[in-house]
Formats: C-alpha cells, sequence, structure tokens
C-alpha cells in the first residue's frame, strides 16, 4: 500500500505515522510525523529541509497496528542507506 512519509534532508531518514495515535521523529528528531494513514500530519523543527513523499510498503495497516502497539518498531523509520550510522540489522522492504 501507499503511505505517505516524509523525507528529511539533514539525516535522509524517511518517517510516517502507523496510526492515529502514533508520533513518530526522524533519526535527527527534526521531522515528526502523527496521525496515521489516515490523518497524516508532520511538523518540521529548525526551519529543517524535507520532501513529502508517497511511499510504497509491503504492509498493511494490521500489521503497522500492531508494529505500534507492541513497540516493535520495525516500521515507521527508514533510515538512510548512506548514513555511517546505518545499522547493519536494519533491512527494511519496500
Ligand atoms: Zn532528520
Amino acid at each position: 500500500m501507499l503511505v505517505k512519509a516524509v523525507e528529511c534532508g539533514e539525516c535522509k531518514s524517511i518517517v510516517y505515522s502507523r496510526t492515529e495515535d502514533d508520533v513518530r521523529e526522524c533519526v535527527c528528531g527534526r521531522i515528526i510525523v502523527s496521525g496515521g494513514l489516515q490523518y497524516f500530519n508532520y511538523e518540521v523543527l529548525y526551519k529543517a529541509s524535507y520532501k513529502i513523499k508517497k511511499i510504497e510498503v509491503r504492509l498493511t495497516p494490521d500489521l503497522l497496528y500492531d508494529d505500534w502497539y507492541e513497540s516493535t518498531d520495525d516500521f515507521g523509520l527508514i533510515r538512510s542507506e548512506v548514513s555511517e550510522e546505518t545499522p547493519t540489522s536494519s533491512v527494511y522492504v519496500a
């Protein structure tokens, strides 16, 4: 499915909100998304540059809800592949 997401121009990570009550920030904390899939909302701090994107994820709203509810946090934040801080365990299927 397609989800609305925000790519941070500073840390290059992409964040999206999984559920209505999910508040998620990018790696550097400048971009904050909320509102879930239906009520997508975002905030930009420190006049950071950003891009609104629609990304394709192979997930369902139920999976995203469970990920949020159980604090698994596998989804909602896509770290930049070029970042030196990228953990090797973070593999994202988009
Ligand atoms: Zn950032």
